[in-house]
């Protein structure tokens, strides 16, 4: 299969390495947003949230748990941003799931998302329906 993050994982493609276990490599991320950002990608191919066993999924954010705390020691930044980009609208650009661990500082520029607000009754509904979905 022609993915990349595959290639990392099986050492085709090198990448600057921090924690590896029996489900996940954890790697800086090559055009890091800020310094230290780092990706937990599970060593099975799955393209994206819903096709990645819960098992594995839990196993990225044990990762991510265990390498957080490291990563801000290491670069000195006292928060972070967890991100999924999920489907090629949410900006996924490779399609091998993974979740992306953001140093953040303050003063470092990175603008917040933009807020909408729900009209009146909006939100009830979408809930519901979102409700209604998960049965
Ligand atoms: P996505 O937009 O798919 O959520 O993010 C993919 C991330 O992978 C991007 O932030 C990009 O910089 C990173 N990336 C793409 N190719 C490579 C690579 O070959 N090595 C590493 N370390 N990161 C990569
Ligand atoms: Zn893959």
């Amino acid at each position: 299969m022609d993915c990349i993050f595959c290639k990392i994982v099986a050492g085709q493609i090198p990448c600057d390495k921090v924690y590896e276990d029996e489900h996940v490599v954890a790697f800086l991320d090559i055009a890091p947003i800020t310094r230290g950002h780092t990706l937990m990608v599970p060593k099975s191919h799955a393209q994206d949230l819903a096709t990645t066993p819960a098992e594995v999924v839990d196993a990225m954010m044990r990762t991510l748990k265990k390498v957080a705390p490291a990563v801000m020691r290491a670069t000195g930044a006292p928060a972070f941003n967890v991100g999924i980009n999920n489907g090629a609208a949410a900006g996924q650009v490779v399609m091998h799931t993974h979740f992306h661990l953001i140093p953040r500082s303050a003063g470092d520029g990175l603008q917040p998302w933009p807020h909408l607000q729900y009209g009146p009754g909006e939100s009830r509904q979408l809930a519901e329906t979102i409700a209604a979905a998960l049965t």
